[in-house]
């Protein structure tokens, strides 16, 4: 067969197809598939019949499982990147219960290609009738064409052999003259290495972002804040625990339900200031034995009929007591000489029971008074005191370090030397961890020098399980972060872009080192990007290792001033102030957002959380009301609650 030119594509430029496996079973355990390397070989290598055709460039794979949400974040995510021309998926397409892949496809593309389906049901009818259980769905996204093949390698080889003809021709007349794009693509070598999987969750491959020559576009795809946050929230495992004294335990988390060791009250206890009595005794005189003080066993003094004993509020009532009268309701007869009382009168009629709490009234012993990963504040810290629990079982608290990186900064107290800026990122973290309850290590300032980095990372490494690093990681030539934690730490990079602003260059990474797991999240160097996504995303990571799942407090807001929406969903800083007559609070904006402008996170208590830009919305008019997310707060998710 002669090859067919990609219409629009010049030079050696390549078709670009990414593709997504969707398989349970593939997500899990990456050895079991055989149809993303089949798929490789059929797109790319000229000697099949369809990579002669396509000659096309596989730049990023997923393996991702059968769910609706995370199958359409991918792909859209994939089809709102310029450069994607493709996008395949295997897998999903069938009668199971959770082949989910055309309904997640119809809901992400906006025009259907009925035509390239039917092509390949004909195909496949052509070998078997089973074809016929196929459900796929094909269509353009964002100037990407969106194409289901079923999951067997078998199917995948005829269905693409089937449509491959097809396919750059449809390319150049979605993409029209877009051919920039292809330029700007060339600069990026794509590699062929594969996604590694070894957790459930879905993973990219990064192509290699050092390539000769400056990078004009991210190695890294694009996701959504929200999908960052599921995979920290997967990736993330509880650390160990320890077992530390109460009065050591503020603000750790629970790591086992927690029992009450002793009844709550220990022993029959007034409720008011007043005399203990027989109830059955009735109105009228009864001679005062004397009193029962805080802190005396309730055996001290024994009640016969026609006596009382004083008692104060929560001291113990004599065994044969049957209630407690107010003093209010009593009036004194007779005193001794030395003043104390010794005949009263009792003015109203008792009822049995009346103002004694019984034994174990309030926390019986052996009931469950905290459960697991709750967070132990200045009320559980008395809970746990009031039941005897002198030791309990905790989360050891996840090592952190804070590194900032970049050749200008300087520590504060030093006279500013030129070109230089104090460094303010390391300071706003440590205190915000702290303030967490987390004790964060200071790991220095490292030069933007591969050296350098790599040893400050070793360094920082070595001490903590988890880093924060500040800088570093946007599009300049300096920004070695992501490269290194690759070559030289062997890190996965989870993510390395996300679709927010500010953050966008937000990376979060894993990688072994001295045989432990270490968690590394890299933010933005410009301040307020630093402390947005500190908020959004160290925290959190932190919170999932400390086996703390609560979550941030997402709220309605009134909005005072109007908002240009960017492309990218914006958090802006904003003071909300409440007030009782209305039922949203008022979201006072914060100033300029300019990300580098630390000014706008003074005074700020929430984030608004302002769309993206769309064609029908492009304008947020004061007084709209919008959600906002509360800065250093998280409430407790249900299970953490205890009846
Ligand atoms: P980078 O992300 O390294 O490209 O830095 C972006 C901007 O943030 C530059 O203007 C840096 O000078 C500034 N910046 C980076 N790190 C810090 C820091 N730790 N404190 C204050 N500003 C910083
Ligand atoms: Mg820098």
């Amino acid at each position: 067969m002669v090859p067919i030119k990609f219409a629009i594509l010049t030079g050696e430029a390549k078709m670009i197809i990414y593709y997504v496996i969707v398989s349970d079973t593939c997500n899990v355990d990456q050895s079991k598939d055989l149809s993303g390397p089949l798929l490789t070989n059929l797109v790319t290598n000229s000697e099949t019949k369809s990579g002669q055709i396509l000659q096309g460039l596989i730049s990023y794979k997923a393996i991702v499982p059968d769910e609706r949400e995370i199958i359409e974040s991918v792909l859209k995510t994939w089809s709102s990147k310029p450069d994607v021309h493709v996008i395949l998926t295997t897998g999903g397409t069938g009668f199971a219960d959770r082949d989910i892949t055309p309904e997640a496809t119809k809901n992400v593309i906006e025009k259907e290609a009925p035509g390239i389906t039917l092509a390949i049901l004909m195909a496949g009818l052509n070998v078997t009738p089973m074809a016929m259980l196929s459900r796929l769905a094909c269509g353009i996204r964002n100037k990407t064409l969106i194409i289901n093949l079923p999951g067997s390698p078998k199917a995948v080889k005829e269905s693409l052999e089937a449509i491959a003809l097809a396919i750059p021709h449809a390319l150049a007349l979605t993409l029209g003259a877009k051919s920039e794009i292809i330029e700007a693509h060339k600069r990026i070598q794509c590699t062929e290495e594969y996604t590694s999987v070894n957790e459930k969750h879905i993973t990219f491959l990064a192509s290699s972002e050092e390539t000769a020559g400056r990078l004009r576009m991210s190695a890294y795809p694009m996701i959504s804040m929200e999908m960052a946050e599921k995979l920290i929230e997967e990736i993330a495992v509880s650390s160990d625990v320890e077992v530390v004294n109460v009065k050591n335990a503020f603000q750790r988390i629970l790591r086992e339900d927690v029992y009450s060791l002793c009844h709550l009250p220990p022993f029959r206890a007034s409720v008011k200031d007043g005399y203990a009595i027989l109830a059955s005794d009735g109105k009228g005189r009864r001679k005062v034995l004397g009193r029962l003080g805080a802190g005396f066993a309730p055996g001290t003094m024994q009640l016969d009929p026609g006596t009382c004993v004083w008692v104060n509020t929560g001291a113990p009532v004599p065994d044969e007591a049957t209630a407690v009268v107010q003093v209010e309701d009593t009036k004194l007869i007779k005193s001794h000489s030395s003043g104390e009382e010794q005949e009263i009168e009792i003015l109203c009629h008792s009822t049995e029971g009346q103002d004694i709490r019984p034994i174990g009234i309030d926390i019986e012993k052996g009931a469950l008074i905290l459960k697991a990963h709750t967070k132990i504040d200045a009320a559980e810290m008395g809970l746990l005191a009031a039941c005897g629990c002198a030791q309990v079982i905790v989360t050891k608290l996840p090592s952190v370090g804070v590194l900032s990186t970049g050749n200008e900064l300087q520590d504060v107290g030093e006279p500013l030397k030129e070109g230089h800026v104090y460094d303010s990122n390391k300071i706003t973290l440590m205190t915000m961890l702290q303030n967490s309850g987390y004790a964060p290590v200071d790991m220095g300032i490292s030069y933007d020098k591969k050296d350098d980095t790599i040893r400050a990372l070793r360094k920082s490494l070595d001490q903590v399980d988890v880093l924060v690093t500040t800088g570093s990681v946007s599009m300049g030539d300096k920004d070695l972060l992501k490269p290194i934690l690759k070559k030289e730490f062997n890190a996965f990079i989870h993510f390395g872009r996300l679709n927010m602003k500010p953050g966008k260059p937000t990376t979060f990474a894993t990688c072994k080192h001295n045989g432990k797991k270490k968690y590394i999240l890299c933010l933005p160097g410009n301040p307020v990007s630093a402390t947005v996504t500190a908020y959004l995303f160290v925290l959190p990571l932190l919170n999932r290792l400390n086996g703390n799942f609560s979550k941030p407090v997402i709220l309605k807001a009134k909005v005072t001033s109007s908002y240009r929406l960017d492309f990218r969903p914006e958090f802006a800083r904003v003071t909300l102030q409440w007030n009782k007559f209305e039922p949203y609070p008022k979201a006072y904006s914060t100033g300029n957002q300019v990300s580098s402008r630390l000014l706008s996170c003074k005074n700020a208590n929430a984030l608004l959380m302002l769309p993206e830009k769309t064609n029908e919305l492009t304008e947020i008019e004061e007084g709209e009301v919008v959600d906002a997310v509360l800065l250093n707060f998280f409430q407790n998710v249900e299970k953490t609650f205890c009846d």
